[in-house]
């Protein structure tokens, strides 16, 4: 059976390394905390190239951090897309605030922009809530078209919130991902392009006033003094093994894994181009490969299409079979200001493919062989 994300592979690659940075934290006794985590921030700053870095428990709680630092409440309106993991959509609610959904650009599965200008003026004229954050998803490690929605944030006097849990690694020109957003956040999870070998997080933000912030509610909303809490937080510490894990994890992916993900995206691509629609990444734009996700002709080729992968050992996945404006738990939303048609055609019609810088290149031909002799049988 091949591997949906090889981790096992990973592993084997980095074992000794990895081996002896976990036996580090367990013989030093700093468990939480601790200098491995504050080295870590350090690290994962100064790659995506921000001032400030912290880690938290999740992806989710990291989404979560930004909203408070902000103050984001009832009667604020926060602009998502629609194709997205729940988590993106979810701490909005959890923070009392609506999110309006807006539709995604079929050719890169992000935000469509002139989507999320018509959401945001009907918004202002209904006049019932106020536009207070937008969260731009870099979806399958893709950036969202950042620079251009940061303008519109700013136009409208709102901040950009980046979810770059998937988009961890990539870039538009020199600029990388974490770094567009007023405050980023990103997951370690461990099928993420960095991920770590349990649940963890992080923020990013050059902005000193809501580090600081950020930096109090993650840990129990703590003053200057030890035991007078000065506010409401979370307990969302990232542990010191994961940190040191994703210690060893970061130097692999700089050194090589997102250059070999990479390559194995495009060998996908010059393979199954004119088979399927394969994913697109506008000029200038670099993907770190979250999910490589083609698109299928209906709804029935696609099953059709995992059936065969499936009876041929080969492992697919449909993110994301349920867009956000049709989940149970938004059900109370307006459906009339909350449509976003592109987003339930792709729920219809995408596969994920198996992805990772170890796929080999004989898999690979075999997975495209079967689905193009599949689709055309
Ligand atoms: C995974 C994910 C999250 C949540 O991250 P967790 O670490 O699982 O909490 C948020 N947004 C997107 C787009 C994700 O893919």
């Amino acid at each position: 059976m091949l591997q949906f994300r090889d981790l096992k592979a990973q592993y084997n690659a980095l074992k000794d390394e990895m081996d002896q940075a976990i036996l580090d934290v367990v013989a030093s006794s700093a468990y939480v905390m601790g200098p491995k985590v504050k080295e870590m921030e350090q690290a994962f700053a100064d790659y995506v190239g921000v001032k400030h870095c912290i880690a938290c428990n999740s992806g989710t709680d990291a989404l979560l951090l930004a909203l408070k630092a902000w103050d984001v409440k009832a009667g604020d309106a926060v602009f998502v897309p629609s194709f997205t993991f729940f988590a993106s959509a979810e701490v909005v609610s959890m923070q009392g605030a609506t999110p309006v959904f807006v539709d995604v650009d079929q050719d890169t599965f992000n935000m469509d922009v002139r989507d999320l200008l018509h959401k945001i003026e009907r918004t202002v004229k209904l006049g019932k809530l106020k536009p207070k954050a937008i969260i731009a998803v870099d979806l399958f490690g893709l950036p969202a078209d950042l620079k251009l929605i940061k303008q519109i944030a700013q136009r409208y006097g709102m901040y950009l919130l980046e979810d770059a849990a998937q988009g961890f690694g990539g870039r538009i020109g020199d600029q990388k991902a974490c770094t567009f957003g007023d405050i980023a956040a990103t997951s370690f999870f461990p099928a993420k392009p960095v991920g770590c070998y349990g649940d963890g997080g992080a923020v990013f933000t050059n902005n000193d006033e809501w580090a600081n912030l950020m930096e109090s509610y993650h840990l129990h909303g703590k003053g200057t003094d030890r035991y007078d809490n000065i506010r409401i937080g979370m307990n969302s510490r990232l542990d010191s093994l994961q940190a040191a894990i994703l210690l060893v994890k970061l130097k692999a992916f700089r050194d090589y894994e997102l250059e070999d993900v990479n390559r194995v995206a495009e060998r996908y691509t010059q393979k199954l181009k004119g088979v399927v629609k394969t994913p697109e990444i506008p000029k200038g734009f670099y993907s770190s490969w979250a999910q490589y996700t083609i698109q299928l002709p209906s709804k029935e080729m696609r099953a059709k299409v995992q059936e065969a992968l499936k009876a041929a050992g080969i492992p697919t996945a449909i993110y994301y079979p349920i867009p956000m404006h049709r989940q149970t738990a938004f059900a109370l939303l307006d459906p009339n200001e909350n449509q976003c048609p592109v987003a339930d055609r792709l729920a219809d019609i995408v596969l994920s493919l198996p992805i990772h810088p170890y796929l080999s290149e004989e898999d690979q031909d075999r997975i495209c062989t079967l689905l193009t002799q599949t689709l055309h049988s």
